[in-house]
């Protein structure tokens, strides 16, 4: 019967919202069905394929949705996001950092992180840094960018006529990778949900992707830095709706990570550039002088 889900089905979608919620990922969005069947009329073989697809989920539920939640809760069981509809920005950070707990969610928490570190700053700011991962310093202070690089990153927001605690700095991902790797795509996909919703909490106006790492997973796009850099992208959370029907995205600007600059700093002014981007869209004068 059209609108009812059948006993099979009901446990694999329940069983499918569980592990997203597990992985801090709450809100889902429903294509129009008219709007599906158009496209599927314009590309037949997209539409098979989608059938397929859809078929296989169906007929594959996981050995775990056998272990029942009754029947007529299956959908009532999945709790929302903690921080769904709290419109201040305190409150929702300190939700979403209590969500996450002594995170056990990917590998890193038996690699000898020491701490998460969840973000640091402005509940309410205007403008929002992303960086990669915590490094040795962070994992030991539990706070974003305060070693070598954060120092650096401390002068580029006072060179733009601010100061550190009126940004809000965090990274795609929460603990440190051994050694200072590079994060897993796996990691990057674990943690950064929390992310998303720590985006939504604040609704910055403009996020600076600081690096390739942080652009690339913020933007979904695979290109150089290059390329990535000087010009605006639209960016809505994935996976996440703001608690504020009037935010629905951020301008996001791509620009060289701080660690990057202390190697190269013949790059400075290139990043200078896209910070005078950023303090354009924000209203934002320099000092007199600029700090180096
Ligand atoms: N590098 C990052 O990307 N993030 C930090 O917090 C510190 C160094």
């Amino acid at each position: 019967m059209p609108g009812v889900l059948d006993q099979q089905l009901r446990q694999a979608l329940a069983a499918r919202l569980r592990y997203y919620r597990e992985l801090g990922i709450y809100d889902f969005y429903r294509r129009d069905a008219r709007a599906i069947a158009e496209s599927d009329a314009l590309d037949p073989v997209a539409a098979e394929a989608s059938i397929q697809r859809e078929q296989r989920e169906e007929m594959t539920p996981r050995k775990a949705t056998a272990r029942a939640v009754p029947e007529e809760s299956v959908l009532e069981v999945i709790p929302s996001r903690p921080e769904a509809g709290v419109s201040d920005p305190v409150k929702a950070l300190k939700l979403i950092r209590e969500d996450i707990g002594d995170c056990t969610r990917c590998r890193l928490a038996t690699q000898g992180r020491k701490q998460i570190v969840f973000g640091v700053g402005n509940p309410a700011a205007d403008l929002m840094f992303v960086g990669e991962a915590p490094g040795a310093d962070e994992d030991l202070q539990g706070e974003p960018f305060v070693g070598r690089a954060g120092q650096l990153l401390t002068n580029m927001i006072k060179a733009m006529g601010i100061g550190r605690e009126q940004v809000y700095i965090a990274n795609i991902i929460k603990c440190r990778p051994p050694n200072n790797r590079t994060p897993e795509r796996d990691e990057c996909e674990t943690c950064s949900p929390f992310l998303m919703r720590q985006i939504a909490s604040i609704q910055p106006k403009v996020i600076v992707a600081l690096g390739a790492v942080a652009a690339k997973s913020l933007l979904a796009i695979n290109d150089s830095m290059s390329n990535l850099r000087g010009r605006w992208y639209e960016f809505k959370p994935t996976g996440v709706r703001s608690h504020d029907p009037s935010w629905t995205s951020a301008k996001l600007a791509v620009t060289y990570h701080p660690a990057f600059l202390l190697r190269d700093p013949r790059q400075k002014k290139e990043a200078w550039k896209d910070l005078q981007m950023v303090m354009k869209e924000l209203g934002l004068k320099a000092p007199a002088k600029a700090v180096e």
